[in-house]
């Protein structure tokens, strides 16, 4: 299940077949009649609009489904909620929404022999807040099937919720942090080492880049382009040791980049990598892990923000977890990593966009 956000513009609907008015937030929607009778309602939920008693909705949780399936023409995600919200939620109500959304898939999908093995998010704070106490309730049961799977696994987190339920927050998302981190103009601490821009633009220059690419990369015009945010990732894990014969300062820092470029490097590759098998991806998702947890030890907030580390592990446990799941269930099938976050809604969101502009 596949929860994100969506700006709308923030005006009323009627929506014919329920007569329902729609546009207001569901937050504070029921304090007003909604339910369009005559022009009265309307003219209420306009007056209770105006008294700031309800809200117009500014952003829709949206929430779809996908299935894990090789078939192209399955996992196709599928809308099967949308609410809109004024931003003004508690996290308890969030939680509902979710676990009410939830309910209602496992149940729909019950009769085609499917069931509900994670809920993704792009990483908004409230889905995160939210999604804690759902998914992480308890320790794995010993008699799940998935058990003697995971549990022989070193340092592995086997917190879930109900029925191995696990959280997942979107790869593509979560490669976006580090080259925010990079681009922190406080720096950041990597093994106890400083580094700031300049710090990774000296060394990335002693390799043989040009100034001006190293400028590029380090300042984007545009900080969602993703191919500039790739390639200053694989620069800093194309790093080489430094040389014996340069200043300590310069060992230091280097080393500690190497650190860094070794973190990237598999997480990248984990996802990027389209000649590697399954085993080899979790090898790398493993070594990712053991790399972070490290690393965020020894120097906590200064490394990355608490938020990266908590989506990062959840996104990795998440893997596992699936394809424990898949192991168990379907032995035979074949199981893609690229498939898991919330990358489908967004598809479907262009799609959307698409029809709209083409009509
Ligand atoms: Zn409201």
């Amino acid at each position: 299940m596949l929860l994100d956000e969506l700006k709308v513009q923030e005006r009323l609907r009627l929506d014919p077949p329920t007569d329902y008015i729609l546009g207001v937030c569901r937050e504070h929607g029921e304090n007003c009649t909604l339910v369009f009778k005559s022009i009265m309602q309307a003219d209420a939920v306009a007056d209770c609009l105006r008294r700031k008693i309800i809200h117009f909705a500014t952003e829709a949780t949206v929430i779809g489904a996908s299935i894990l399936t090789a078939n192209p023409s399955e996992y196709t995600t599928k809308l099967f909620a949308i609410s809109g919200s004024c931003k003004h939620e508690m996290v308890e109500n969030q939680e509902h929404l979710i676990r009410d959304a939830s309910e209602a898939l496992i149940k729909s999908q019950k009769k085609f022999n499917r069931c509900l093995y994670y809920i993704a998010s792009d990483g908004d704070s409230r889905h995160r807040r939210a999604l804690i106490s759902i998914v992480l309730q308890h320790d794995l049961d010993a008699c799940q099937k998935i058990y003697t799977i995971l549990q022989p696994l070193n340092l592995f987190d086997l917190k879930c919720g109900h029925n191995g339920l696990t959280a997942d927050f979107d790869w593509t998302h979560i490669l976006k942090h580090p080259r925010n981190t990079v681009l922190r103009l406080t720096g950041f601490y990597v093994s106890g080492t400083y580094i700031t821009a300049a710090v990774i633009k000296s060394h990335l220059m002693s390799t043989g880049m040009s100034s001006l690419t190293v400028d590029t990369l380090l300042a984007p015009n545009d900080k969602q382009d993703v191919v500039l945010m790739l390639r200053l990732l694989y620069a800093i894990a194309s790093l080489t040791p430094a040389a014996p014969s340069d200043p300590p300062l310069v060992q230091s820092s280097r080393h500690s980049l190497c650190l860094l470029g070794q973190f990237y490097w598999h997480l990248l590759n984990a996802y990027l990598d389209i000649s590697l098998s399954l085993h080899q991806q979790l090898m790398h998702l493993s070594a990712a892990a053991h790399l972070m947890l490290t690393l965020y030890n020894l120097d906590k907030g200064g490394f990355i923000p608490v938020q990266t580390y908590f989506d990062t592990m959840r996104m990795i446990k998440n893997a596992y977890f699936c394809i424990a799941k898949v192991q168990c269930d379907n032995p035979e099938g074949f199981f893609y990593l690229i498939l898991l976050g919330t990358d489908g809604l967004e598809k479907v969101f262009d799609h959307c966009i698409e029809d709209f502009i083409s009509t």
